[in-house]
């Protein structure tokens, strides 16, 4: 693909994603709101598959993890105990000349715009990035609660519900996904940076003197897993160590992925310490649900945390990135032999529609639709036949489409098809009964 500039590129992407389906902005017909993005037909399947491999990986492949779904509301004291009401906030400041907003600390230079380099900046504000609701039917003071502004916090809370009901003991895991949302002041590059998101967080609970072994393992295993699971080249992922810690942790890492605008957080890996299970003591007054007993000294402690948290839509937008690429294929169009091909190199695992089957003529519904009807039983399918085959090979590869199948007269006499791949565009006529096999071994 020649290169494209940032904006070029993500601009292709959005139009791509909303031509096909995939992601579109929320109330679109209203203009859109900032920040907020719906997944398409084509979207749900790709964001669920990765929330599956994410979950059969962390909590279905694991004896020392157990799975949670908590409320997006909670009780508001969750949030004062944690530090989000007071503390959650970003400081920004705004460009008197342009009037645009940043963040003071992503600033390249500190009292510059970095969109039209006036100095005219205004003081430092900070803006507190909790979503704010009522709870009953009087909207006052009273009635306040919040929407979560990250989902590990409610594993906090009940951590001592899901020990004894699991009769896990020390050290184990607590995950959950689900929806968050922050009040993000400048929400930007698509999906990047969301008001309301999706996140997959893993609380891990241990004793401190284990706790950066623990730490150690699952940066690894959070590595592997985007290297091995998801399919993400290894040059285009890399660490970032904070220098800066909170008071409490021994450690902090982020898994950044090269993103067309440059070097972005996908995941962090936090040593959280023991802040958060002795904060809900202190705010709930219940010792014996935030600590743990030792047999050994027979003493009570608070568990020290591990945490591995990433975003899913930020994960789909990185595949999506990785994904993209334009190439040229064989056209029909007038005077012209070649033509651009835009296509989904996604992970066959990932694809939306991982077959199509494709009759070339509509006469042969029934038997095609019998291919496919054998298929679906194994993999997302769709059955396409309007339109001419070049027509359908060029939908299928803008989602990504791994495999077209393509059923023509011949089939019914030599039950055999065609199967053509996305991404070299090779065809092979293959029989119908050995495409199961076939694709066993792919997908
Ligand atoms: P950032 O510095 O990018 O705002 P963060 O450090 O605040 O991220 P965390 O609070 O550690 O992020 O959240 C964990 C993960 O949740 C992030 O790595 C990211 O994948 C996801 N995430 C956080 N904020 C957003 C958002 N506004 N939109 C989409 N995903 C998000």
């Amino acid at each position: 693909m020649e290169e494209l500039s940032t904006a070029d590129f993500m601009a292709k992407l959005v139009a791509l994603c909303k031509r096909r389906g995939i992601i579109f902005q929320s109330s679109d017909i209203y203009g859109g709101i900032s920040g907020f993005w719906d997944y398409g037909p084509n979207g749900v399947p790709l964001r669920r598959a990765v929330e599956q491999a994410w979950w059969k990986y962390m909590v279905e492949d694991r004896d020392n993890v157990e799975g949670l779904d908590t409320t997006i509301i909670c009780h508001p004291e969750v949030w004062r105990a944690s530090g989000h009401i007071e503390q959650f906030s970003d400081t920004m400041t705004d460009c008197l000349d342009c009037k645009k907003r940043y963040r003071v600390d992503q600033l390249e230079q500190q009292g510059v715009c970095p969109n039209c380099k006036s100095t005219r900046l205004t003081e430092p504000r900070e803006f507190n990035l909790m979503m704010k609701t009522f709870v009953g039917s009087v909207f006052d003071d009273e009635h306040v609660a919040y929407l979560r502004a990250e989902t590990c916090q409610p594993i906090f809370v009940d951590f001592n519900n899901v020990r004894i009901a699991t009769r896990q003991k020390l050290p184990f895991g607590i995950a959950q996904t689900g929806k968050a949302f922050r009040n993000e002041i400048n929400p930007r590059f698509f999906t990047f940076r969301s008001r309301e998101f999706m996140q997959m967080e893993m609380e891990f609970f241990c004793q401190d003197n284990k706790s950066m072994e623990w730490f150690e393992y699952w940066r690894q295993e959070r590595w592997n897993f985007y290297t091995q699971v998801i399919g993400i080249p290894e040059n285009k992922l890399r660490l970032h160590w904070h220098e800066k810690l909170a008071h409490y942790a021994k450690a902090a890492v982020d898994i950044e992925y090269e993103f067309p605008f440059g070097w972005n957080e996908i995941e962090g890996i936090h040593h959280r310490g023991t802040w958060d299970m002795s904060r809900h003591c202190e705010f709930s007054h219940q010792e014996q649900d935030c600590k743990v007993f030792d047999q050994d000294t027979k003493e009570s402690f608070f568990p020290t945390v591990v945490e591995t948290s990433c975003g899913l839509d930020r994960i789909c937008l990185m595949l999506l990135c990785n994904a993209y690429d334009e190439d040229t294929a064989e056209t029909k169009k007038a005077d012209k032999d070649e033509d651009v091909r835009v296509v989904l190199h996604l992970p066959l695992r990932y694809a939306p529609v991982q077959v199509a089957v494709l009759p070339l003529s509509k006469k042969l519904e029934e038997q095609a639709m019998a291919v496919r009807k054998t298929l679906r039983q194994n993999y997302r399918t769709v059955y396409d036949d309007s339109g001419s085959i070049g027509k359908r090979y060029r939908r299928q590869d803008e989602i990504g489409t791994p495999f077209c199948v393509t059923f023509d007269f011949d089939s019914l006499q030599d039950q055999a098809v065609t199967v053509r791949d996305r991404d070299t565009m090779s065809q092979v006529r293959m029989p119908i009964s050995e495409l199961p096999a076939f694709l066993a071994s792919k997908i």
